[in-house]
């Protein structure tokens, strides 16, 4: 089983939801839509903010707070600075692991103005020490600080600025209760659907002056896992194919071809996605498999594997989700060629979640 690890590699991942490197996040940037309307699909979130921006803006007051949470790379770091744009104000960037101690939340929340937006990525990841500061800030815009130590402490109560907390998270589930309950906008993002996809890779195709077809970018989307941070970088390694091989222009056969050499199948499923749905298969008769178990059998970790992995496998019908544990649907056994035997060995292994 060991041997079977070590073919797991998570870190090199084309489809990956990580930056290569700086130069990936900084094209990132430049990708990014400046303005709703720019903003592709995610129709629900965006109907409701405009509504919630437009209003806050007649009042003259800080938008509510707003949650964001989606699997990585849908959209929520570009909503946060769309919503910031559309208020007019400025946004100032975080995330939950970067604020060590309450004296640096302290500090970033004291350097905010009006109505400014204050952007906590991962905010799932708070020590609970900050959080408990946050509390009072996102409810009455004050700041709790205790001043001295000892019988001569005493805690002073700070005004802050009227500003907009956006928080985002993988899933709204793993935050607190009580910090959930202080956001008065819950937005989930959802997997984009290939054309909308294609609209993304077309925009971005245009700013980094790349030639696509509209088969290409199709092709391009359909295989991107619903995830746009996918089917840019998709795209610009694909950009790499087309100057070598091609005349430049990536048309729907110079895709086709480059994914088929980055071992990218029709559906977007990479070597990765194959070996987990193969080990189910292999090792538990295709499951129910807890969790747990799933994530020691493959070397990831479980959070990981509910996050980035499960989303999209779930969308097409591969894996289901059971009180007992994952398994393998009908479906993926013939995407991999591999014969389904109904009730299967699925008794032999009783694991809990
Ligand atoms: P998240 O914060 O959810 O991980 P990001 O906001 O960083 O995701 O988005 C990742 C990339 O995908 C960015 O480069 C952005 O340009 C692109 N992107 C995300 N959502 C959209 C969208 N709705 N329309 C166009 N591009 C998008």
């Amino acid at each position: 089983m060991m041997e079977e690890v070590n073919e797991f590699d998570y870190e090199n991942r084309i489809v990956s939801n990580e930056y290569d490197s700086m130069q990936d996040a900084e094209v990132e940037n430049s990708l990014r839509p400046k303005t709703l309307d720019e903003y592709v699909g995610q129709q629900k979130a965006k109907e409701n903010l405009k509504v919630y921006i437009e209003s806050a803006k007649l009042r003259s007051e800080a938008l509510d707070h707003v949650l964001l949470y989606g699997p990585p790379g849908l959209g929520k770091t570009t909503l946060a600075t769309i919503i910031a744009n559309e208020m007019g104000v400025k946004i100032r960037t975080t995330s939950g692991p970067a604020i060590e101690k309450t004296g640096d939340l302290a500090a970033i929340l004291t350097n905010l103005s009006d109505g400014d937006v204050l952007f906590i990525d991962e905010i799932h990841r708070l020590s609970r020490a900050v959080e408990e500061i946050l509390y009072p800030s996102m409810e009455d815009y004050s700041l709790d600080i205790i001043i001295g130590k000892g019988p001569s402490a005493r805690s002073i109560r700070l005004p802050l600025p009227k500003f907009t907390l956006i928080g985002a998270t993988t899933r709204a589930g793993q935050l607190t209760t009580p910090l959930r309950d202080r956001f008065g906008v819950l937005l989930k993002l959802e997997l984009y659907t290939p054309e909308e996809l294609a609209s993304i890779v077309k925009r971005s195709a245009g700013i980094l002056d790349i030639a696509i077809t509209e088969a290409g970018a199709l092709s391009i989307a359909s295989r991107s896992r619903g995830t746009p941070r996918i089917a840019n970088r998709l795209l610009k390694r694909i950009r790499d194919f087309a100057l070598v091989k091609g005349d430049g222009t990536i048309t729907d056969s110079i895709a086709k071809f480059a994914l088929d050499a980055l071992e990218i199948d029709e559906l977007g499923l990479d070597n990765v996605d194959r070996r987990m749905l193969e080990a189910i298969i292999k090792f538990y008769g295709g499951g129910p498999v807890g969790l747990d178990t799933l994530a020691a059998t493959i070397g990831e970790e479980a959070v990981t594997i509910e996050d980035v992995y499960e989303p999209y496998l779930m969308q097409i019908g591969f894996l289901a989700r059971t009180p007992r544990g994952r398994c393998v649907t009908k479906l993926a056994y013939d995407h991999l060629g591999i014969p389904f035997v109904p009730g299967g060995s699925q008794k032999a292994f009783d694991f809990e979640e």
